[in-house]
C-alpha cells in the first residue's frame, strides 16, 4: 500500500474520533506532515503519533477530514462494494419487506459525503463530499452490481456541496429514465418524480411513521398538514378513516397526491386543499370573542418542513411550531390524536415537546403522550454522531 500523508490532531481531539465520529475539523489539526491533494485519502494520528484512522481530506471544507475507517484500507470499488452491502443489509433486517427506502445514509453508515436511496428498480445518488465526488465511477460501479438497477440518477442539488467546493450537478448516470416513477410504501403507491421533487423524491425517513400513525385513523375525521405527496393522509384513509384532509401550498404537490389517491383508489376518502397551512388554521380558528372554535378533527398530522436552516433561526422556528400546534388542538376533539414531527436537527425532542407543551397550556388542553417517534431504521442514528439523529415525533391524545 501506499503511505498516506498523514494529519496529527492537537492533544485532546483524539476521543471523539476514537468514539467513533467522523468529523475532523481544521482547528482540531495540528499539523500535516506532507500537503495533502483535496480529495485525497490521508491517515489520521494523534499527538502521540497513535493511528485513528483514515479519511478523505479536503481543505476548502471547515470539515477537513471525513473518516471513513479506523483501518488502513484501499478504497477502490470493492471496498465501496462491501460498504454499501453492509448498510444494505442493515436495511433488509429492519425493513425486510421495504422495496424503496435509503441504501446508504452518508455518517449513518460511515460513509460521510454519500447518500443512496432505492425507489423501486432505480438509484438516486447525492454526493456532498470532494473525496467521494472523485469516486463517483467507483461508487456506480459498486452499484450496477450489486443492484443492477434500471436507472441511477445523480442529484446534486445540496447546499453542502458548496461548502466543499463542488459544483451543483445533476442527470442520468446510467440507464434511462422518462417521467416519474410508481413507488410503493407500505404497499401503498405514490408517484414520484425522481428528477424534480423534494428532497430525492419522497420522503423515505417517514415510512415507519406512516404506518405507525396510521393506527389512530379508524373511523376518524383526519387532517394531514403539510401533506406532500399524501404519506400520512393516504396511509390514514386506508385504515379506515372517515375522511381525510390533506393540505399543501404546493398546487404540485397537491395535484401528485389527488393522483395517488386515485391510484389507491382512495379518491372518495379524501379531500385536497392547495393552501397555505398557517393561513388555512388561521382561518379555522377564527372566532368572535364571545364564541368557541368547534373541534372537527380526530386525527391532526403536522409534518411540517425544517423552520430552521441554522442555529439563529431556532427562536422564529419555535414561533412558528407554537403557532400551528395552538391552532390544531382547537381543532382537535378530546380523546383526539395529535401526531406530530420536527425534522430540523437544531430543535431536540425536549425543546419540541416544550413547545407542544406551551401551546397545549395556551389552549387549556391536557395531553397525554402515546408514542414517540424517530426517522425510519433507513436513516439509522449512531448516537455518537448526534448529527445523524434529526426527526423526532411524538402522538399526543388530547384527555381534555
Ligand atoms: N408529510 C410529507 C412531507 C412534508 S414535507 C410526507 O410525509 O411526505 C413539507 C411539505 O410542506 C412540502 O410538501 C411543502 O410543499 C409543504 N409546505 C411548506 N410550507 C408550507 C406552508 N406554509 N403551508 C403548506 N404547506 C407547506
Amino acid at each position: 500500500m501506499d503511505p498516506l500523508p498523514t494529519v496529527l490532531l492537537k492533544p485532546g481531539e483524539a476521543d471523539r474520533i476514537v468514539a467513533g465520529h467522523p468529523w475532523i475539523y481544521r482547528g482540531e489539526i495540528f499539523r500535516v506532515t506532507t500537503q495533502p491533494a483535496d480529495g485525497e485519502l490521508v491517515q489520521v494520528k494523534d499527538h502521540r503519533q497513535r493511528f485513528l484512522g483514515v479519511g478523505f481530506f479536503n481543505a476548502r471544507s471547515k470539515i477537513n477530514v471525513r473518516l471513513l475507517s479506523s483501518e488502513r484500507i484501499e478504497i477502490n470499488e470493492k471496498y465501496f462494494e462491501g460498504q454499501i452491502r453492509a448498510a444494505l443489509a442493515v436495511r433488509q433486517r429492519q425493513l425486510p419487506s421495504a422495496t424503496s427506502f435509503r441504501v446508504v445514509n452518508a455518517e449513518s453508515d460511515f460513509l460521510s459525503g454519500l447518500i443512496v436511496d432505492k425507489y423501486e428498480d432505480i438509484l438516486v445518488v447525492q454526493i456532498s463530499s470532494l473525496g467521494m465526488d472523485k469516486r463517483k465511477a467507483l461508487i456506480v460501479a459498486a452499484l450496477q452490481k450489486i443492484f443492477s438497477p434500471r436507472a441511477i440518477l445523480e442529484r446534486g442539488d445540496v447546499a453542502s456541496r458548496k461548502f466543499e467546493g463542488l459544483e451543483g450537478v445533476g442527470g442520468i448516470l446510467v440507464g434511462e429514465l422518462n417521467g416519474p416513477v410508481s413507488v410503493e410504501l407500505n404497499g401503498l403507491k405514490f408517484e414520484t418524480d425522481l428528477v424534480g421533487g423534494h428532497k430525492t423524491g419522497l420522503y423515505l425517513d417517514q415510512q415507519t411513521n406512516y404506518q405507525a400513525v396510521a393506527q389512530f385513523a379508524k373511523g376518524a375525521q383526519v387532517l394531514d398538514c403539510f401533506s406532500f405527496l399524501g404519506g400520512f393522509g393516504l396511509h390514514a384513509a386506508r385504515a379506515g378513516a372517515a375522511h381525510v384532509h390533506l393540505l399543501d401550498q404546493s398546487a404540485e404537490a397537491v395535484a401528485a397526491s389527488q393522483r395517488n389517491a386515485a391510484a389507491n383508489g382512495l379518491a372518495d376518502k379524501c379531500s385536497f386543499g392547495a393552501v397555505n397551512v398557517f393561513d388555512w388554521l388561521k382561518a379555522q380558528t377564527a372566532v368572535q370573542p364571545h364564541e368557541k372554535v368547534i373541534p372537527r378533527f380526530d386525527l391532526i398530522v403536522l409534518d411540517p418542513p425544517s423552520f430552521t436552516r441554522n442555529r439563529a433561526s431556532v427562536p422564529d422556528a419555535l414561533r412558528g411550531y407554537k403557532e400551528i400546534h395552538l391552532r390544531a388542538l382547537k381543532l382537535l376533539k378530546a380523546g383526539g390524536t395529535l401526531a406530530t414531527f420536527c425534522c430540523s436537527h437544531h430543535v431536540d425532542a425536549t425543546t419540541f415537546q416544550d413547545v407542544i407543551l406551551s401551546a397545549a397550556y395556551d389552549t387549556r388542553r391536557i395531553l397525554r403522550r402515546v408514542a414517540t417517534y424517530s426517522q425510519s431504521p433507513d436513516h439509522p442514528v449512531i448516537p455518537m454522531i448526534p448529527e445523524t439523529e434529526y426527526l423526532k415525533g411524538f402522538a399526543f391524545e388530547v384527555v381534555r
